[in-house]
């Protein structure tokens, strides 16, 4: 391995995530239970069509079932609400995926709240988000969860180092702040009214960029040497963080695509499979 400027690569982290599974579907087909994850999809916003499409496509690669929900943009919450209700009664479903965003009506909040938690695999729930918070979470957020096999595949210290998280969604930023914290980094939460952000960023041993903001982390703002984790997906292909400029500055770095993203769908595939574990009912 190149420990000069490496490219941490997601397919592969994935791939090594995807074949550990394998023996374990194939355990569970021998108990009876075929693995399934329910996506819903509110609405027809073009992105989120994809990423539930590539899901779906990864559950169905592995043996996974998938049930794909697909709801008119005029859903109301309470109809949303009634969907997920169906899903958590349903024995044959192990995990339930809500795609966000849902359509600006809905209560998003309620609606991720209505997911019970043993079906919660991509750890949007207050009470997940509260396991997560205790390093006890069976499903810590998919995105975060990621982040942290990507420097672990790679075997990079976490211990002792300054983490700064450019972004602070409870899907996203805060979680993963917390599980680099649960991991003894020192770690520094930033967002939209930081003040001296580059200042702050240049203190980094690892920066993940979550910010929704095509190519926002300049190069010039990044420590030699540090490890950038670009968490970011904006329309083409382009993440926060400027790649070509910060690959000359950092040790170890996230492309997009092929980063953080492929991680983050294995690691759905590996929370519906432990989910299905855990479950008592066989199809
Ligand atoms: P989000 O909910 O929009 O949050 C963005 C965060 O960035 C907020 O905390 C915001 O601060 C902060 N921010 C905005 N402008 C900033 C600025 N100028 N300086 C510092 N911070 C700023 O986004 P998200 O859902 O966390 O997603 C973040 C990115 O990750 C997006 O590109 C998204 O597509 C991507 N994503 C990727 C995956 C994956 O699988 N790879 C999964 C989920 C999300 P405030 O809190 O102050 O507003």
């Amino acid at each position: 391995m190149n420990a000069d400027k490496l490219i941490l690569d997601g397919t592969r982290v994935a791939k090594s995530i995807n074949e550990s599974l394998v023996k374990r579907i194939n355990q569970l087909s021998v108990r009876g239970i075929l693995p399934c994850l329910a996506t819903i999809l509110v609405g027809d916003d073009p992105s989120s069509e994809t990423y539930v499409r590539m899901k779906s496509s990864a559950c169905k690669r592995l043996g996974i079932d998938s049930r794909r929900i697909h709801l008119n943009k005029a859903t109301t919450t309470e109809e949303l609400i009634a969907v997920i209700q169906q899903l958590n009664e349903d024995p044959q479903v192990h995990g339930i995926l809500l795609q966000h965003p849902v359509p600006h009506h809905i209560d998003e909040r309620a609606a991720f709240e209505a997911i019970q938690i043993e079906k919660d695999v991509d750890g949007v729930t207050m009470l997940g988000f509260a396991q997560n918070a205790f390093g006890m979470a069976s499903f810590p957020s998919c995105t975060p969860a990621a982040i942290l096999a990507i420097l672990d595949y790679y075997q990079i210290p976490i211990e002792g180092k300054h983490a700064v998280i450019v972004g602070r969604s409870p899907i996203l930023g805060k979680p993963v702040s917390l599980m680099l914290l649960n991991r003894n980094a020192t770690v520094t939460i930033c967002h939209s009214k930081t003040n001296n952000l580059p200042l702050i960023i240049g203190l980094a041993d690892i920066v993940v960029a979550a910010v929704g903001k095509p190519a926002f982390i300049q190069g010039a703002w990044i420590k030699e040497g540090a490890v950038v984790l670009d968490a970011g997906y904006n329309a083409g292909n382009i993440g926060d963080v400027d790649f070509d400029a910060c690959h000359k500055k950092a040790s170890a770095i996230t492309p997009v695509p092929a980063g953080i993203g492929p991680v983050t769908i294995a690691t759905l595939l590996k929370h519906t499979v432990l989910a299905a574990e855990k479950s008592k009912i066989t199809t």
